[in-house]
């Protein structure tokens, strides 16, 4: 197994590509795409990753360039801390997705 490829496989919320294709974010394209690149290798490490709270609990936000942030979710963890109840996804709670599923959810500038 490739030590430096991503383990992670991506999926991408109809939001996640709306705003991506935005005319506002096309700038940080390629931010955006190198940031989810190194949150495929390292969701818990790379570009500042973080867990949310309150009304975002369970998901997790990183940076992508100045206040541009990238909403995301793990399936792993939120299997592990058992925190499906918070904002759960359908991937968390199906059997058959892998735990290596990391789902972009939305991009926010937190200006
Ligand atoms: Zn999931």
């Amino acid at each position: 197994m490739s030590t430096s490829g991503p383990r992670y496989e991506p999926r991408y919320s109809e939001e996640f590509n709306k705003k991506k294709d935005s005319k506002a974010l096309r700038p940080h394209q390629d931010n955006l795409r190198r940031t989810c690149e190194r949150l495929l290798i390292n969701p818990y490490g790379a570009a500042g990753s973080h867990r949310l709270k309150y009304d975002s609990a369970g998901l997790r936000a990183a940076t992508v360039f100045g206040s541009l942030r990238v909403i995301f979710k793990v399936c792993e963890e939120c299997r592990k801390l058992g925190d499906g109840d918070l904002n759960a996804l359908d991937c968390c709670e199906s059997a058959s997705t892998s735990d290596l599923t990391i789902t972009f959810l939305d991009i926010l500038d937190y200006h």
